[in-house]
Order: structure tokens, then C-alpha cells, then sequence
């Protein structure tokens, strides 16, 4: 780490304590902007990266909500609005018991890079809560999203702030938001995204994060002349970025070989076919089961158990050639990193949000595989939200087809920006720089332009 990072860093750190997953989102970043700031001192005189790092605005919030059992229970809700340079704020509201403020301040200053990188006009947000909707009632989750938009109400509207889903927010969480959001303001619009299809949602979005992330990979396989087909995958998590993950690896002729959620995963070699992924679907989105039940139901595949005091994860070692984690953070680490390369996989692209530490960044980096990090391959989930957005304000939905080529040239735009910038500022063949620099650098000129404000 040179001087000028590890000063930065220090001030980032005494200025965030306690927020590990915020500083190790900004020490990745800020590592790749050197090469900018060197050659561009106009950018470190504005003080860009002070104000990058400094949510424009932070909400936090009681929600409050009564329980099937009669109980009144108590949680936190957050709305951080990063950066509305290039747009209105825009990203999604986790629900999961692991939300601080540190997490969803690392998730809003990722989405601001993301989303510049789209080439769309939305600033970065993220919100949420540490509210569980594992094993509550519909009811329960109801009330607790009614609550929760008695206060977020205030603060978004369709030019100003736009929220999504992410962990534990779906479609039945985000009908709840929407319906007490119309309630409140006695207007229909396009406040939010991943809506249903009959009340102003966009055809492919459920599909897209996963999509996006597969047509990514697709892109850096394409660099070396390959394919996807007949290529083995590794896959975690079992929610909507996983599953639409698998479905577009399967229609581009590749085999995934397994799949997780928060208490293990399950091990198939011989490949989960589109039948199998109808059930484990059904099981996730219907019955709200455990990916456990699908080893009871397919013998071809067997399942592990989550042990958290292991060094590494065991879902990283098994032969493969691309990698999709596509469940949490940080959930790859640095012995993670080596097991994969021993295994053969030399394509890695992040459906989730920072799965890998930075260890493990640089265990790719160093190796030159493909390694495409969250922040340009999971783009295709608020890309095709943008497109959501646009649909809502002309009153025109577009089919499936052309969401979907508009979301396939996305990913391709991002990909060639990324590839270009990585070797314009001498790395080429870096990823990671080649995302961080191009999404940084719009969102910096526009700062520029628009003044110390
Ligand atoms: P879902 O809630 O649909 O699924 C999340 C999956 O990850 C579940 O299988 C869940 O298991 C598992 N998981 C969650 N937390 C943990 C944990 N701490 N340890 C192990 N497993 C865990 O969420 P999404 O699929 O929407 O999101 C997955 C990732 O993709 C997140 O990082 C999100 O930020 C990112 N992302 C999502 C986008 C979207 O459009 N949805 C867009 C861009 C990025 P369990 O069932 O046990 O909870």
C-alpha cells in the first residue's frame, strides 16, 4: 500500500470506526484511483475522493411493528443516499440480520461506481434493515414493509431516490413497499423498481443480475476466443441473482454444479439440469425451504453442511472452470481464492456484492485469470432497472426480447469500458481497475462541473 493510500485509508478509518466492510470497499477503489490522481491532480485539488467517501445523506430510522403473537418488536431501518451526481440516487434495500450502517454505507458507495458504469443517468443508494424475513408470515413481513415506508416515504420519489430490491427483498416485499408508498403520496409512479409486471414492472429485471453476470463472464471468455459451453460452474447462494445465474449458464450450454444459502451447500456433478432448477426455484421463492431438501430429493447430489469455523469454504474446492458467487460478501477468502485456482477455474464473475476480500482480489489479479469483479459483472440488475425506469416514465413496456438485447449490449458496453480503461492507465487485462477507474471518472466530472456542493 503506498503512502498516499494507507494516509487516506487512516482517515477514512478514524473518521467510519467500526465499518470494516466500508473500508475495504473504498481502500479497493482507492487503490485503482491513484493511477488517475497521478495523472490528473485536478481531481485530488476538488478534494473528489474526500466527497465520494461522505454520503450525501444519511437516514436512519425506527420501525417499529407488531408481531402474529400480538408482540411489539423493534428494528432499524437506513437509507443512505451516496451520490446524485449523474442522477437521482438508486439502489437496492437489503432486509437481513446482518444490516449496519457500515454495510449498507459499503453497498451505496459500490452502487455509485456501478451505476455510472451502466452509462445511465442514476447516482448510487442503498438502504434496508436488520429485519429477517426468514420464518415470518406474510402478515408479519407486510406490516414491518408498511412500517418501514411510514418513514422511507419522506425521502425517495421517482427523480430523487429509486430503491430496488437485494437480500431478502423480492417481489412480495416490494409490492408491500410500493402499495403503502401509493397510500401515502396518492400517486402512482415508478418510485421503485423490480415492481410486478402487471402494476408497472419491467419484463427480464427478475432474470437480469444473474444474466448480466453470466453474458459478463460470456464477454471475458470471449477474450481468449472461448465459450461458456461445456464449461463447469461453480455457483452460490440459491436467491434471485443464483438462480437466474444457473438458468443463463444452462442456455449458454455450460453445467452448474452447485448451489448454497446461509446453512450449506449442495454438491451435484452431474449438473443441475432445468428440471432441478424448477425445484429448487419452487423451494426458494414458494415454499421458503432450505437448499438441503433438494440433496432429498436429487441422490446425484449430496450436501454440506455450513461449518463457520472452517478456514475455507468447501463449495470453492471442487474442479470447475468459472466461478459465480452470487450469495453475500466476503464470502470467498484468501484460502478460498488458492482452492479455486488449484481446481482450474480461471473465470471469475462476482454476482454478489464484494464476495471476495481483498486478499483474494489480489490472489486473481496476481494469477491473470478473468476475474470480473461485482461492481461491472452484477451491473445487469440496476441496468435493467434504469431500463424500468424509463419504460415507467414514457408508460411503454418493451418486450422480453428487446430488455433483454438492451441488457446483453449493456454488459458488452461495460466490458469493452472496463477492458479500454484497464489499458489506457497501463493494466491491462485488470478488471478491477478498469471498473473502478471508468466508473469514477463520469461521476468525478460531474462533480467537477457542478461545484463544491
Ligand atoms: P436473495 O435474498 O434472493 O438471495 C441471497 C442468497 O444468498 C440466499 O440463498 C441466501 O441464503 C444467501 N445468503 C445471504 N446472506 C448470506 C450469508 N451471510 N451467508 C451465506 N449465505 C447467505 O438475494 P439476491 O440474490 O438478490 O442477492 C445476492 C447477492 O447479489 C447480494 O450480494 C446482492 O447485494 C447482490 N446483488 C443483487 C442484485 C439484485 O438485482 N437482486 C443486483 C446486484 C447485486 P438464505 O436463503 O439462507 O438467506
Amino acid at each position: 500500500m503506498s503512502k498516499y493510500v494507507s494516509d487516506f485509508m487512516a482517515h477514512v478509518k478514524a473518521k467510519n470506526p467500526s465499518e470494516p466492510e466500508f473500508h475495504q470497499a473504498v481502500q479497493e477503489v482507492v487503490e485503482s484511483l491513484e493511477l488517475v490522481l497521478e495523472k490528473y491532480p485536478e481531481y485530488r485539488k476538488a478534494k473528489i475522493l474526500e466527497r465520494i467517501v461522505e454520503p450525501e445523506r444519511v437516514i436512519m430510522f425506527r420501525v417499529p411493528w407488531v408481531d402474529d403473537q400480538g408482540e411489539v418488536q423493534v428494528n432499524r431501518g437506513f437509507r443512505i443516499q451516496m451520490n446524485s451526481a449523474i442522477g437521482p440516487y438508486k439502489g437496492g434495500l437489503r432486509f437481513h440480520p446482518s444490516v449496519t450502517l457500515g454495510i449498507l454505507k459499503f453497498l451505496a458507495f459500490e452502487q455509485v461506481f456501478k451505476n455510472s458504469l451502466t452509462t445511465l443517468p442514476m447516482g448510487g443508494g442503498k438502504g434496508g434493515s436488520d429485519f429477517d424475513p426468514k420464518g415470518k408470515s406474510n402478515n408479519e413481513v407486510m406490516r414491518f414493509c408498511q412500517s418501514f415506508m411510514n418513514e422511507l416515504y419522506r425521502h425517495i420519489g421517482p427523480d430523487t431516490d429509486v430503491p430496488a430490491g437485494d437480500i431478502g427483498v423480492g417481489g412480495r416485499e416490494i409490492g408491500y413497499l410500493f402499495g403503502e408508498y401509493k397510500k401515502l403520496r396518492n400517486e402512482f409512479t415508478g418510485v421503485f423498481t423490480g415492481k410486478g409486471l402487471n402494476w408497472g414492472g419491467s419484463l427480464i429485471r427478475p432474470e437480469a443480475t444473474g444474466y448480466g453476470a453470466v453474458y459478463f463472464a460470456a464477454e471475458m471468455l470471449g477474450t481468449r476466443n472461448q465459450t461458456l459451453e461445456g464449461k463447469t460452474c461453480l455457483v452460490s447462494g440459491s436467491g434471485n441473482v443464483a438462480q437466474f445465474t444457473v438458468q443463463k449458464i444452462l442456455d449458454l450450454g455450460g453445467k452448474a454444479v452447485t448451489l448454497s444459502d446461509s446453512n450449506g451447500y449442495i454438491y451435484d456433478p452431474e449438473g443441475i439440469d432445468r428440471k432441478k432448477l424448477q425445484f429448487a426455484m419452487d423451494l426458494k421463492n414458494v415454499r421458503r425451504g432450505r437448499i438441503q431438501e433438494y440433496a432429498n430429493e436429487f441422490k446425484s447430489a449430496t450436501y454440506t453442511p455450513l461449518d463457520p469455523k472452517a478456514d475455507h469454504n468447501p463449495l470453492w474446492n471442487h474442479k470447475a472452470d468459472c466461478a459465480f458467487p452470487s450469495a453475500t460478501q466476503n464470502e470467498i477468502n484468501g484460502k478460498d481464492a488458492q482452492n479455486l485456482l488449484k481446481n482450474g477455474v480461471y473465470v471469475v464473475s462476482e454476482g454478489a456484492n464484494m464476495p471476495t476480500v481483498i486478499e483474494g482480489v489480489n490472489i486473481f489479479l496476481d494469477a491473470k485469470i478473468l476475474y470480473g469483479p461485482g461492481k461491472a459483472a452484477n451491473a445487469g440488475g440496476v441496468s435493467t432497472s434504469g431500463l424500468e425506469m424509463s419504460q415507467n416514465s414514457m408508460r411503454l413496456p418493451w418486450t422480453r426480447e428487446e430488455v433483454d438485447a438492451r441488457l446483453h449490449q449493456i454488459m458488452k458496453n461495460i466490458h469493452k469500458t472496463c477492458v479500454t480503461v484497464a489499458e489506457r492507465f497501463g493494466t491491462p487485462g485488470n478488471y478491477v481497475n478498469g471498473a473502478n477507474i471508468g466508473g469514477f471518472l463520469k461521476v468525478a466530472d460531474a462533480m467537477m462541473d457542478q461545484g463544491v456542493v
